[in-house]
């Protein structure tokens, strides 16, 4: 007969004794999933899935995921056919990180397609984390990806439009910004994300928002969980909006009940003028187990488990 010694040696239990064996080890973990911001998540989701479901990587399932979103002119956010900056520029942000800490970002890229390649490329290829600019330009190139023309018709002639009274008032919910944020579960139980946006519509050439910032647009720690950003980038920079979604995780909350309280964060500073901004979090735990918050309704995310790929409404604060 096995000493109680042996058998808690062999259910990994070690010296914690059973009562510690957290819910996670007695369920099973949900997995493959990916999230993702927005309605375009769908179609995200659905690539990054043919990755998940045949046992891949996440790491290459969030970056075959986002390239759809970047690669479609119609999606006016994000990638080609993004809208310019003030002016006229197409500037990019993008970072990608592993479950290893593994980080790649770039910034305010212009002239290629798919920025979330060249961010994983800074992480893989370079001893930096982060390229911005004409260098990270340079380093695209060098790598072999092909310049190309970001600002399609659409979008220059409601730049040339907006450029008659040239305003920047970013709104709520007025649909001249939004990321493609996706974090993802492997099969193997690794976790990966990936951030990518042209950021806000007329922008100050220059402007950075937190899509390319680790810690504010994306945080991912293998051991806890993931989460990522949309919405309003100065909000979130200004919280360390994904890092504090996954140390919420790490103290014990819920994906949901973290993204909520990141968000509290953002209500509570913002009170005045809250009605003009919109920042909204999903995250994912090691688990699985998944959640969403915004600052105010309309925002969406698509989730991508076994029982299918479904768009959700966000519950918000206001
Ligand atoms: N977070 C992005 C930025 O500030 C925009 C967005 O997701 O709506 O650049």
């Amino acid at each position: 007969m096995a000493s109680r010694r042996t058998f808690l040696k062999k259910a990994g239990v070690g010296a914690l004794g059973i009562s510690s064996l957290s819910k996670a080890s007695l369920n099973e973990v949900n997995k493959p999933i990916v999230l993702s911001t927005w309605r375009f998540g769908i179609e995200a989701n659905a690539a990054a899935w043919k990755v998940l479901s045949s046992g891949g990587w996440a790491l290459d399932a969030v970056e075959k995921g986002v390239r759809v979103v970047e690669s479609d002119p119609k999606e006016r956010s994000v990638g080609l056919g993004g809208r310019p900056d003030r002016d006229g520029h197409v500037t990019l942000d993008a970072c990608i990180m592993d479950e290893d800490l593994n980080i790649g970002s770039v910034a305010c890229l212009e002239h290629i397609e798919n920025p979330i390649s060249v961010a994983r490329a800074v992480m893989e290829k370079t001893p930096h984390v982060m390229l911005v600019g004409d260098g990270a330009l340079q380093f695209a190139l060098s790598q072999g990806f092909k310049k190309t023309e970001l600002l399609t018709p659409a979008s220059e002639v409601e730049w040339k439009n907006w450029l008659k009274e040239s305003l920047y008032i970013p709104k709520a919910n007025i649909e001249n910004h939004d990321t493609i944020g996706m974090i993802a579960l492997d099969s193997s139980g690794r976790l990966s994300g990936a951030c990518t946006t042209s950021g806000m519509a007329y922008k100050m050439h220059g402007r950075v928002g937190d899509s390319p910032i680790i810690g504010a647009g994306l945080y991912v720690d293998g051991e806890v969980g993931a989460a990522t950003a949309t919405g309003h980038g100065e909000e979130v920079i200004r919280i360390a909006g994904c890092h504090l979604v996954v140390e919420l995780m790490r103290q014990g909350k819920s994906p949901q009940a973290a993204c909520e309280e990141a968000v509290e964060r953002v209500y509570k500073k913002q009170k005045e003028r809250i009605k003009d901004i919109q920042v909204g979090f999903i995250a994912l735990n090691k688990q699985g187990e998944y959640g969403a918050f915004c600052v105010q309704p309309g925002f969406n995310y698509a989730v991508h488990d076994q029982s299918g790929n479904k768009l959700i409404d966000s519950g918000s604060r206001i």
